[in-house]
């Protein structure tokens, strides 16, 4: 994967973020080095995301003291779509805890389509992880609530709690998506036939639906990220939304299958965790400094914005955010070097 940032000065995630006035400056020029790449196509197998606007691009970086760096299209609305699966695996796994959560929903990698039946199948009807369709609908049906409405009320309380303000699903994405999602509806049939799932499926189906109906900015995504990379604690508006521990487990799961198929290239060119949505956002977490919030339609073939890839990138090396670089250690006095 050639995201064009071999000239970045790649600087060493240890150590601070730069300063504000220089964070300011990375952001736009992030936005600048990842304008030109007009291409990949809008998700259309959703009717009404295929008129979601091309030119649209957003990149907004908010660090655990809560200053936000936006650039461009940040306060553009759109469908939070699969991103939300990170967020709602929270929840669950801060109701559930690491065990019951790791051994109903799974951690590892597909390599498969974020929509593969085939990976189910595969696993002996075992979801692979809460990022991708089967597990993640594996997880909703996780979510507290003696109904599907209460269950649903949790899941808007708990991802504007790490959007720090309210939340409102898209009806327009909603009813397209419930009027087209055959797939998902034979997903939940199997995990069901595999015992996988006790609810009735279809309101399980109906739930997630919402839940990716949810509709974000760039700006909320780079808040709800820096929640999950401040221990849980939301940084602009103090509130512990989950706690620290949940948020490491989070991080797991998104760093080894957040971008589906593509997470190991992501991984080896970004090195932070991340989760990428079908109408087009990405949101990317720095632990222990900040989110990253990027919007731009196009997608590559996985499913992934083109130009938030590639803006993320850039802001990982320029920021020093990758989490797997180092510099050699200058010894101190009393070293064993
Ligand atoms: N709601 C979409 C689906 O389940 C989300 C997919 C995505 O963003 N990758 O098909």
């Amino acid at each position: 994967m050639d995201l064009g940032v071999e000239h970045v000065e790649q600087r060493v995630a240890t150590g601070p973020l730069p300063a504000q006035e220089e964070i300011d400056d990375l952001v736009a020029r992030a936005l600048t080095h990842a304008t030109p790449h007009g291409e990949g196509a809008v998700a259309d197998y959703i009717p009404v995301l295929a008129r979601a606007d091309p030119a649209l691009f957003g990149v907004c970086v908010v660090d655990v003291d809560g200053h936000a760096h936006a650039v461009g299209d940040t306060q553009a609305a759109f469908s939070v779509q699969s991103i939300s699966k990170a967020f709602v695996y929270a929840l669950v796994r801060e109701h559930l805890g690491h065990d019951v959560v790791a051994d109903r929903v799974g951690v590892n990698n597909t390599g498969l389509p974020f929509n593969s039946v085939m990976a189910l199948e595969l696993n002996g009807g075992h979801p692979l992880n809460p990022m991708v369709n089967a597990g993640a609908l594996a997880t909703t049906a996780l979510v507290p609530g003696a109904s599907a409405d209460e269950q649903w009320a949790t899941i808007q309380a708990g991802l504007s709690a790490f959007a720090g303000r309210p939340l409102e699903v898209d009806d327009e994405v909603y009813r397209s998506e419930a009027a087209t999602n055959q797939r998902n509806r034979a997903i939940a049939r199997l995990l069901e036939s595999y015992g996988r799932v006790e609810l009735d499926p279809l309101a399980v189906v109906d739930v997630y639906t919402r839940q990716c109906a949810l509709s974000v900015t760039a700006h909320d995504l780079a808040v709800m990220g820096a929640t999950l990379a401040d221990g849980g604690v939301n940084p602009v508006t103090g509130e512990q939304v989950v706690a620290a521990d949940v948020c490491r487990d989070t991080l797991a799961v998104m760093a080894t299958n957040g971008l589906y198929e593509r997470s190991g290239e992501w991984l080896l060119e970004i090195g932070l965790p991340g989760k990428s949505g079908v109408s087009g956002g990405i949101v990317t977490i720095a632990p222990g400094k900040a989110g990253i919030g990027v919007y731009s339609p196009r997608l590559d073939p996985a499913g992934n914005s083109v130009r938030g890839q590639r803006a993320t990138a850039y802001l990982s090396r320029a920021l020093g955010l990758n989490i797997f670089a180092s510099d050699a250690h200058v010894p101190t006095r009393g070293s064993h070097r």
